[in-house]
């Protein structure tokens, strides 16, 4: 593993000035290469997270760095063509340490843009199978998110979304209103099918609830693209209008319903990255 990881890490290297930017070494790296905030560097310390695994290596800088400052000039043609944003699928093995590689990106993108507008709109949504899967998330990410201000919020049976425009008054994000909690979260992680109800009644209130959204994170999705999640992911994905919006998918196998969805939807570029050897 060792020895295959060192090839794997040169061949990244040599690729630098055209797919790839350089894997991150090290957490504390980030602060000054991607200028993660120092309360982000310290919630990540906290958890004792000190080296990233593999695939945090790897998919950090793709989506931390603005994917111009990398590319080729006739890749970044085509990919300024196309978006000047880039969407990513990864394949790692389970407990490889997908999740923050999702999330810490996430959190630096929203304290970003905070610091410009002080307003909570959800910007960001994350799709699991099932809601232990989701409830998990949650908790990861409140972790690293804690003192940044940064809402997480799990969709809950018979929560109601508001639309953007709303969402920016007060600090008081859970209200409950005639029997009824309304959701103004930054992060939202739900399984399809309740977020899919949920923004079907927002919509059928001619509220475009998640024009907000600028990430869209499928976990496991493999077991989302399958025929029991497919239409309702779908309908989620299809809601969402934002036009600068980054898709990822994340999959601990390269399901034939992955590969093809992301052929024919995925932006610009696909990148592979295999924590492991072999794939
Ligand atoms: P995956 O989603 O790829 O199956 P997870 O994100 O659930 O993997 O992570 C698996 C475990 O590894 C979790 O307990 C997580 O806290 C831990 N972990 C993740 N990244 C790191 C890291 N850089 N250093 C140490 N442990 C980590
Ligand atoms: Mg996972």
């Amino acid at each position: 593993r060792k020895k295959d990881r060192g090839k794997k890490l040169k061949s990244v290297k040599a690729e630098k000035h055209s797919l790839y930017p350089q894997p991150v070494q090290s957490f504390s790296q980030m602060r000054d290469r991607f200028g993660i905030s120092s309360r982000l560097a310290a919630n990540i310390e906290d958890q004792g997270y000190s080296t990233p695994t593999e695939v945090q290596l790897g998919a950090l800088p793709l989506l931390l760095d603005a994917p111009d400052r990398f590319l080729s000039p006739d890749v970044q043609n085509e990919a300024t063509k196309l978006s000047s944003r880039i969407d990513l699928l990864t394949v790692a093995p389970t407990g490889s340490g997908k999740t923050l590689a999702f999330i810490i990106p996430l959190l630096h993108t929203i304290s970003q843009a905070r610091r410009k507008r002080k307003d909570r709109n959800t910007s960001a949504i994350i799709l699991a199978p099932t809601k232990e899967l989701a409830g998990q998330i949650v908790n990861e990410g409140r972790k690293l998110a804690r003192d940044t201000g940064i809402k997480i919020t799990q969709v809950r049976k018979g929560m109601k979304l508001v639309a953007p425009a709303n969402a920016s008054d007060d600090e008081d994000e859970e209200v409950r209103e005639s029997n009824e909690t309304v959701v103004k979260s930054d992060i939202l992680v739900s399984t399809p099918g309740i977020l899919a109800s949920a923004i079907q009644e927002a919509t059928e209130q001619g509220l475009a609830a998640l024009s907000a959204v600028e990430s869209m994170i499928l976990d496991e999705a493999d077991v989302l693209l399958d025929p029991l999640f497919r239409d309702q992911t779908l309908a989620i994905w299809n809601s969402l209008s934002h036009e600068d919006l980054r898709v990822s998918l994340w999959s601990a196998t390269m399901g034939s319903n992955i590969e093809e969805l992301a052929r024919s939807t995925l932006n610009a570029r696909r990148t592979r990255i295999s924590a492991e050897g072999g794939q």
